[in-house]
């Protein structure tokens, strides 16, 4: 039977916020449609964007306009000056061009040439996006992609998958039963098989080395989140918190980076309420940035991108220190949980609701946090089940389709659940579990497929039409 393959490198990309169905698929759809107009791109002269489903409804607040102007111009989301944004693109709608590919100077107006199509919806997948290259001989390029959540992009006839080449993996996982057969059978951890596979890609030494990137990257996202101050762009008029509370919290206890903060708010103490606090600051600090179109890693999406790093976070201040090796584990654990989510259901919040965000990335960090703390493989995965079970049904309502309300604080109620479930895990003999990891992720896809549409990214329900909000003219 063919399995899909999926690299620690497919659950978590580095990107820039706030969406990674809405913000990053789209910039990875637009980079791919340049690429596949090849030779032609010397021949565009003109083109057109439209917008379907849900990337139409809440793209707006999604950033997904920008992000598709990036990716034509041929810019790339791991490494956009992300303090560029705002200019880059004032500049394009302002000159009514755009340099396709980062060569091709074509003529480009933004009312014209990008369509939101509210009212219509591809059967495929909620968010479509078509682009329609002009060409000088009158001929048009036109391609379909669908952005099917954690950054993830298929193109129209294609076959899903990462568009990695096809390998030979030692250990071919589809479900958690498959998982913990090759764990029983090897005696080998969860992150261990992990590693294992991740060989069939690339040398031990680069995956660690990415993982270790990855790991950088959402390390200084916290930190930068912690020490940032204001209003979060959107007009909603969100203050941001993280920063307020990282200073109420370490009071005067100096620091200069993120190695002394680390010791700094292990100084304040590891009361539950102190912890608490942290830990809920951490994942605000995460998803404040996102909603700022900073660099995040998405884990498994943008909108969920604080539960992993702060859960992470939380094994790095409050349990017994940390190493590379075990933040590696933490990873490689987090990331196999995310792939059986992605297999088994779905990680997109227009086909599944908030459920496949916050739901599967506490899930995983349930997971990654009890294989640190040294729980057996069947206790790990029990951990990912009880942090799914007690999301299942959780709606997306996107105020103003921004990812800010309810989305940040979501995240903070993702890591503590988190915590919890991986404590119940840790207490509990795996042979009294009444539910695998398997009947919940079959029971989320069930669940997301009774799902109505209103609460699946479109902002058509809950919070998103109950919430009076006037936002400014733009
Ligand atoms: S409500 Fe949940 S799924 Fe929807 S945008 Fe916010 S974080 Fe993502």
């Amino acid at each position: 039977m063919k399995r899909e393959q999926i690299s620690v490198f497919d659950i978590f990309k580095i990107g820039i916020g706030p969406s990674s169905s809405h913000t990053l698929g789209p910039w990875r759809a637009a980079q791919q449609f340049v690429h596949r107009l090849g030779y032609e791109l010397t021949q565009v002269e003109g083109i057109k964007i439209l917008l379907y489903g849900s990337l139409a409804k809440t793209g707006k607040g999604h950033g997904t306009d920008i992000a598709i102007l990036l990716g034509l111009s041929g810019d790339d989301p791991v490494t956009f000056d992300v303090s560029a944004i705002d200019d880059k693109i004032a500049d394009i709608k302002s000159s009514g061009q755009l340099l396709l590919g980062g060569s091709q100077e074509i003529a480009f107006n933004d009312s014209d040439d990008l369509l939101f199509l509210y009212l219509e919806q591809l059967p495929f997948h909620p968010n479509a996006v078509t682009f329609q290259a002009l060409l000088a001989n009158g001929r048009a390029v036109s391609e379909t992609y669908y952005s099917i959540g954690g950054g993830f992009v298929v193109q129209e006839g294609a076959t899903p998958g990462t568009g990695k080449s096809e390998v030979d993996l030692p250990f071919p996982i589809e479900h958690a039963a498959d998982l913990l057969h090759w764990c029983l059978k090897t005696g080998l951890k969860i992150s261990e098989v992990v590693l294992e596979n991740e060989l069939a890609w690339r040398c031990e030494a680069d995956t660690k080395g990415g993982i270790l990137n990855i790991f950088r990257v959402m390390r200084e996202c916290i930190y930068r989140g912690c020490h940032t101050t204001g209003y979060l762009p959107g007009g909603l008029n969100v203050a941001r918190r993280a920063a307020s509370l990282n200073k109420r919290l370490i009071g005067n206890i100096p620091y200069q980076d993120y190695g002394e903060w680390v010791h700094a708010i292990r100084a304040t103490g590891d009361s539950f309420k102190n912890t608490l606090d942290w830990v809920s600051c951490f994942a605000l600090a995460v998803n404040e940035e996102n909603a700022s179109f900073g660099r995040v890693v998405t884990a498994p999406t943008n909108g969920a991108a604080g539960v992993v790093p702060a859960v992470l976070q939380y094994l790095i201040v409050f349990c017994d220190g940390f190493s590379d090796e075990k933040i590696i584990r933490f990873i490689c654990t987090a990331s196999e949980v995310g792939s059986i989510f992605k297999k088994g259901a779905t990680l997109s919040a227009a086909m599944g609701g908030c459920q496949a965000e916050i739901g599967v990335s506490s899930a995983m960090a349930a997971a990654a946090l009890t294989e640190c703390l040294g729980g057996s493989q069947r206790q790990v995965l029990m951990a990912a089940e009880i942090a799914m079970e007690h999301h299942l049904g959780l709606t997306c309502d996107p105020i103003a389709g921004l990812v800010q309300v309810p989305c940040i604080e979501r995240n903070t109620m993702g890591a503590i659940k988190a915590i919890t479930a991986s404590q119940l895990a840790l207490q509990t003999n795996p042979d009294k579990a009444k539910v695998s990891l398997d009947a919940v992720v079959k029971t989320m896809w069930q669940t997301a497929l009774d799902m109505n549409s209103k609460y699946k990214e479109t902002s058509d329900g809950g919070l998103a039409i109950n919430i009076p909000i006037s936002l400014p003219e733009c």
